[in-house]
C-alpha cells in the first residue's frame, strides 16, 4: 500500500460524495476539515465539489477537476455496496480497469476476524483499485482508501479518496496522505480569525473601511453566523514564513484599534469557552436559570470540555410556578397587570435568585417568547429579557430576536454569553437587536 510521489502539489480540489450530502441530510464536514489540513500546508484551495452517489457524476467530477489543479482529495463512496461508486469512477477517469488487491484482502480478512465478525463476499469488492494505483491502509474501519493519478500528455493529477465517516478520513490522511503531499517550496499560506460579537456584518466593514479592500494585501473578510461576525485575515504568497505571520499580525492590530471593543476571542474559541475560562482563571462560577432556551444555553457552557471547573448548573423554570418555586421569583410579579413572565422584573429575580440559590459569582437567565405563538402587540415573538445578575447588582436588557422559534432560542443564548462575556471584559456596549440596555 505505497504512495508513489508526486509532482509538486500547488491546488487541490476538494471532492465530497454522497446523497445524504447533496440531499442535505448531512453537513460536509470533510472539506471543511480537509480544506484546513491543505491550507496550513500552503496548497492552494481551487474548489469544493460535492456530488451524490452516481457514477456518471462522480467520474465527470475527477475529469473536470483533474486538468486545473495538481490535487484532488475525495471522500465517501468506498463502502462495499452498490452506491459505493468511487473505485470504478476514479478508474473511469484515470482510464484504467479495476484489479483485485491481494494485500488489500488479506488486510480486509485481518479487521473483521480481529473482531470476530463474519465476512461477506460482497466485502471483498472493498480491494479492488485502480491497476496503476494503490490502496491506502484503514486501521479504523473496513474500507480502504485509494490512490491513483489522472493524466494528459503535460499535466499529472495525484487523486487520493478516503473513507466518508470522519472518524476514518481523518487518521487515513495523517498516516497515507499528508506524508506524501509535496507543497510548493516557499509558497505560505497564513490565516488568522478573530470572532466579534455586538455588531452587524454591514456595520463591522463600514469600520473596517479600506481595510476591506479586496486588492490589500493581507485580505480580510468577514463571515456572519448565528449573532457572531468573524473577520478572517489571510496571507497568500511567497514571503517567508514569519514574514507572513509578521503581516497578519499587523493586519489584526489595525482591525482590533478600529474593533477591538467588539472582538471576543482569537482562533478558535466561542464565547462559551471565553467566558468559562476568564471565570476559571479568576476562580469564579456561573449558574444558569433558563424559559423559553429550555437548558440550551447550559448545554453549550457544558459542551466545553472542562466546563465543570466554573459551570455549577442551573434551571428550566419553564413555569411560572417553577420560576417562584426553584429560584424565587416574587408570586406578585405574575398578577393581573403585573409585569409578567417575560418581563425585565422577572427576568432580574431569577437571575438573583440563581445566583443566591447556587452561590455562583455570576448568574444568567432569559425568558422570552420563542413563538410561533404567544406573542402580543407589547410583546412580540421575539422579545427576550435577559439578566446577568453579579457581585455589584444585575444587568437586564431586552432583545427583539427576528426569525423563527430555533434562531430566537439559538440567538438569545448567544445574546446572553455575550453579556456574560461583556461584564468580565469589562465592555459595555449595546448588542445587535437589543432594545435597550438596563443596569441596575
Ligand atoms: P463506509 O464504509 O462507512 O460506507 P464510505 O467511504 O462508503 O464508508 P459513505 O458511505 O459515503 O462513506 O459515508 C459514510 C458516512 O460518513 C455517512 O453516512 C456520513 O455520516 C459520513 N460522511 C460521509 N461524507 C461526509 C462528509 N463529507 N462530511 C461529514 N461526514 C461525512
Amino acid at each position: 500500500m505505497t504512495t508513489p510521489a508526486a509532482t509538486e502539489h500547488r491546488s487541490a480540489a476538494i471532492l465530497s460524495i454522497g446523497d445524504e450530502l447533496t440531499l442535505g441530510q448531512k453537513l460536509d464536514t470533510n472539506a471543511r476539515w480537509l480544506s484546513q489540513q491543505l491550507v496550513d500546508l500552503g496548497i492552494s484551495i481551487i474548489e469544493h465539489v460535492t456530488v451524490p452517489d452516481d457514477l456518471d457524476a462522480h467520474a465527470a467530477a475527477l475529469a473536470r477537476l483533474a486538468p486545473r489543479c495538481d490535487l484532488i482529495i475525495s471522500s465517501g463512496g468506498l463502502g462495499p455496496t452498490a452506491d459505493d461508486l468511487t473505485r470504478q469512477a476514479l478508474a473511469i477517469a484515470a482510464r484504467d480497469t479495476l484489479v483485485h488487491d491481494a494485500d488489500g484482502e488479506r488486510q480486509i480478512r485481518a479487521w473483521f476476524a480481529a473482531r470476530a465478525r463474519s465476512l461477506a463476499p460482497i466485502n471483498l469488492t472493498q480491494a479492488r483499485r485502480p491497476s496503476r494505483g494503490s490502496l491506502l491502509e484503514n486501521k479504523h474501519g473496513t474500507a480502504p482508501g485509494l490512490f491513483s493519478t489522472i493524466e494528459s500528455a503535460s499535466h499529472r493529477c495525484d487523486v487520493f479518496c478516503l473513507p466518508g465517516p470522519p472518524r476514518e478520513m481523518m487518521p487515513m490522511f495523517d498516516a497515507s496522505v499528508r506524508p506524501a503531499l509535496r507543497p510548493p517550496e516557499g509558497r505560505v499560506i497564513h490565516t488568522r480569525v478573530l470572532h466579534s460579537v455586538g455588531l452587524g456584518e454591514s456595520d463591522l466593514a463600514q469600520r473596517l473601511g479600506p481595510l476591506m479592500d479586496r486588492s490589500n494585501v493581507p485580505l480580510i473578510g468577514t463571515t456572519a453566523s448565528g449573532g457572531i461576525v468573524s473577520i478572517r485575515i489571510r496571507y497568500e504568497g511567497e514571503a517567508p514564513r514569519e514574514r507572513a505571520r509578521a503581516l497578519v499580525d499587523a493586519a489584526a492590530e489595525k482591525v482590533m484599534q478600529l474593533a477591538g471593543d467588539y472582538v471576543f476571542a482569537d482562533g478558535h474559541d466561542s464565547l462559551a469557552s471565553v467566558v468559562l475560562r476568564t471565570l476559571k482563571e479568576r476562580g469564579q462560577s456561573i449558574a444558569v436559570v433558563e424559559s423559553c432556551t429550555g437548558g440550551t444555553l447550559a448545554e453549550e457552557l457544558t459542551a466545553i470540555p472542562g466546563s465543570s471547573a466554573s459551570m455549577l448548573g442551573g434551571w428550566i423554570t419553564y413555569s411560572n410556578q417553577m420560576k417562584q418555586t426553584q429560584v424565587g421569583v416574587p408570586t406578585e410579579l405574575f398578577a393581573q397587570g403585573a409585569p409578567g413572565a417575560v418581563s425585565r422584573e422577572v427576568a432580574r429575580a431569577m437571575a438573583r435568585g440563581g445566583r443566591d440559590r447556587s452561590g455562583a459569582s455570576i448568574a444568567l437567565s432569559i425568558t422570552g417568547i420563542a413563538g410561533p405563538d404567544g406573542g402580543t402587540p407589547t410583546k412580540p415573538v421575539g422579545t427576550v429579557w435577559i439578566s446577568l445578575a453579579h457581585a455589584s447588582g444585575s444587568d437586564t436588557r431586552r432583545f427583539s430576536m427576528a426569525g423563527d422559534r430555533a434562531s430566537i432560542r439559538a440567538w438569545s443564548c448567544t445574546a446572553a454569553l455575550a453579556m456574560a462575556w461583556q461584564h468580565l471584559a469589562g465592555r459595555s456596549h449595546p448588542l445587535l437587536r437589543q432594545l435597550e440596555a438596563h443596569a441596575e
